[in-house]
């Protein structure tokens, strides 16, 4: 029998209309999430003129039933609901039975299909005229193929955008449903050239197949749990910038998602380590209760929206800024499944990368449980106490984060907390061992775990500014606090991190540290300038400007660098010719595949051309839809570092000098990776530190 019912009008009437198909691409998204449905395993992709004139897709799922092909094509045909309350709990991605048709109406579509145990079955409709059911062979699974899309509708042929762009929009689609569903195996052809290609590995090889090893190199994998949010995937570190937003996809509880309040979360967290119109990587997949998330049922729609945006703002900001300001791997926040004696190896491993305090911290709730239940002194013997337990128990002791490792000499207050640049003030940290203190009866009394261990605890500072109305935060408010906290927060860093021009005839160099530090003192306070990130700031910024303005000179090369490429790289080098010659290099066509550099840009003379364009079309075949500019202004950042006078170098007066000159009093300068280039101390922190005033 078959499963296709044919939806009744007050059935289909409820489901938002859904958008007609008007692009290529929501041609594929539609018959991916078919195969899906179908509970495919692998599933393979072929388009050629983007789209326009073929797209096939084939997966390995349940296939169509005989009885079922030609319902297939009917509007209103679907087997995943048949009546208004199976609606409540649509688990799949398509339900409203309507794509299959309107994407049939507009093209030549062909299914071909076959189920476990029946015959394999096609089926071919001609701009919604359906044919003949005929027998073929083929294997288990469904070939779904459009071809010549919108044929008789002329005006949606017109709005199309070249086979270049809407190849880049399927290309950014299939890229997203591989880092989506990590489990299925995709493949996927551009005009006859694998161009994709994942193996239903897990996240971290989707990461790889659709961004490249180096993104993978810069990137913190994240495991955590917050208040019934859980938030995994991949984050880029603090000097790994990309150039638009477009590097950051949300998964909320499996769909992807545009939501202004995960990526305001997601910006404000990397707000002090990246420059202006810098923007972090990153690949989350975030689970949210169904009961803080508005299920919108349109399966078209790309936002949500949250009953409270508050919650899941702060949920997202105070995970990954643990991440990034504790610079531990985030496994400070793995759920764990197992409890740590049965996960030997691999707990031990994900032990070590937590933060120092993080684990001391577990030690110590852990100890003080062992002890009140044996009278043990053992602070090994936890196995009555999962690590889940000892979690509950920090939970409930403030803060909600704990300090990340800070190591420091022993009476030596290091800059870092003093400097104006500092943008989180840690509190001091004892290298004290409490847990090997023998102190019984602590446990279930968080305040007296806090009383006896004072140096454990600290309150970031994000964390402090609650209400004075209620001082104790309870687990109602908690949210709340986040969301207020965070904003105050990040007005406070904005305040600090604002340009401060200052007037450079006021100031009078003082000497040099290390042959790194230069000091240079005015009024009553003195500016400390690194003068590496100082000069690789002002030669990333000549570079940039003069690529925006085309003003590039060119070194010509000796013998010309040949450039060997493959069919594919030739393809898109060739279409770049003309951006490629105005960013400075001088290039020319050598054969079908091969291509010659006559000159370079003059500023980027040192680099390495073979790594350069490797880099260039290593990216490139990741993921066809990025600017060759905005990959040019990364390499622009390494170059100028390359380029730049380093720590440790002995300059002359003259060099330091002409530094200073260059920076033009401007303090607030940040190295292209983020870092500070000039760090200010007021005379009174110093006399402070000299106990000269308290
Ligand atoms: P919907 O996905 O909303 O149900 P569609 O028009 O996309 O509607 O598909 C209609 C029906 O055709 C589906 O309900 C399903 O039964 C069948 N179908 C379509 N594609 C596939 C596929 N790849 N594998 C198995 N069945 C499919
Ligand atoms: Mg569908």
């Amino acid at each position: 029998m078959g499963k296709i019912n044919i939806l009744p009008a007050k059935v289909y009437n409820r489901i938002a209309a859904g958008e007609v198909v008007e692009k290529p691409y929501s041609v594929v998204k539609e018959l991916v999430e078919n195969a899906i449905d179908a509970g495919a395993t692998e599933i393979e992709i072929e388009i050629e003129k983007g789209g326009k004139s073929f797209i096939r897709v084939t997966d390995n799922g349940h296939g169509i039933e005989r009885e079922d092909m030609h319902a297939a094509f009917l509007p209103h045909a679907t087997s995943k609901i048949s009546k208004a309350e199976d609606l409540e709990g649509v688990l799949t991605l398509g339900f409203r039975g309507e794509a299959i048709a309107s994407i049939a109406s507009v093209s030549k579509m062909t299914i071909v299909s076959k189920t476990e145990n029946g015959k394999c079955y096609r089926l071919s409709s001609n701009a919604g005229e359906i044919g003949e059911l005929t027998e073929t062979s083929g294997e288990n699974g469904t070939q779904v193929t459009v071809e010549n899309l919108f044929c008789n509708t002329p005006v949606r042929l017109d709005f199309l955008k070249t086979d270049k762009s809407e190849e880049a929009d399927i290309t950014t689609f299939v890229s997203r449903f591989i880092l989506n569903r990590s489990d299925i195996a995709f493949t996927y052809y551009v005009n006859d050239k694998k161009v994709l290609q994942s193996f239903g590995e897990g996240e971290e090889s989707a990461l790889l197949c659709v961004y490249g090893a180096s993104t993978l190199q810069n990137c913190y994998q994240i495991d955590a749990e917050k208040h019934g949010i859980r938030i995994r995937g991949y984050i880029g570190n603090q000097n790994f910038s990309k150039p638009n937003k477009s590097y950051q996809n949300v998964f909320l509880n499996g769909r992807y998602i545009v939501n202004a309040t995960i990526s305001a979360a997601i910006s404000n967290v990397y707000k002090s380590y990246l420059m202006k119109r810098q923007y972090p990587f990153c690949v989350l997949h975030i689970t949210v209760p169904t009961g803080i998330v508005d299920v919108n049922v349109h399966p078209n729609k790309a936002d949500v929206r949250f009953a409270d945006n508050n919650i899941v703002y702060g949920c997202i900001y105070s995970v990954l800024s643990a991440v990034l300001d504790g610079n531990s791997k985030a496994l400070d926040y793995i759920v764990p499944t197992q409890s740590p004696m049965q996960d030997d190896v691999k707990s031990s491993e994900k032990t070590e990368k937590k933060s120092i305090s993080q684990n001391i911290l577990e030690m110590a709730a852990m100890t003080a449980e062992k002890e009140e239940t044996s009278g043990s002194d053992s602070i090994f013997g936890f196995s009555s106490f999962t690590l889940e337990e000892a979690r509950k128990e920090i939970e409930n002791c403030k803060p909600k984060i704990v300090a990340p490792p800070v190591q420091r000499e022993k009476g030596v207050t290091p800059l870092s907390e003093i400097g104006e640049y500092n943008p989180v003030e840690v509190a001091d940290f004892s290298p004290r061992l409490p847990f090997l203190d023998k102190q019984k009866k602590r446990k279930k009394d968080p305040e007296k775990l806090h009383r006896k261990y004072p140096d454990l605890y600290f309150e970031r500072k994000v964390l402090e500014l609650r209400d004075s109305s209620c001082p104790q935060t309870t687990s109602e408010n908690v949210e709340e606090d986040y969301f207020l906290a965070n904003k105050k927060y990040l007005e406070e860093l904005d305040e600090k991190n604002k340009q401060n021009r200052i007037d450079v005839s006021a100031c009078t160099y003082a000497g040099k540290l290390f042959n790194t530090y230069l000091l240079y003192e005015r009024d009553q306070d003195v500016y400390i300038i690194d003068q590496h990130a100082a000069h690789e700031r002002l030669i990333f910024n000549r570079l940039k400007e003069k690529m925006q303005n085309r003003t590039v000179s060119r070194q010509p090369m000796l013998l010309p660098y040949e450039l060997k490429l493959n069919a594919f790289e030739a393809d898109f080098i060739r279409e770049r010719m003309q951006e490629i010659r105005e960013i400075g290099f001088e290039i020319e066509e050598d054969g079908e595949t091969n291509f010659k550099i006559l000159s370079i840009p003059y500023d980027l003379k040192d680099i390495d051309l073979s790594k350069f364009f490797n880099e260039i079309l290593g990216d490139v075949s990741g993921y066809r839809a990025i600017k060759l500019e905005d990959i040019l202004k990364d390499k622009l950042a390494s170059a100028a570092c390359k380029a730049a006078i380093k720590g440790g170098m002995d300059l002359t007066k003259e060099e330091i000098e002409e530094l200073f000159r260059l920076m033009d009093g401007d303090m607030g300068l940040k190295c292209p990776h983020g870092r500070p280039v000039v760090v200010k101390m007021a005379r009174t922190q110093l006399e402070k530190m000299f106990k000269r005033i308290v």
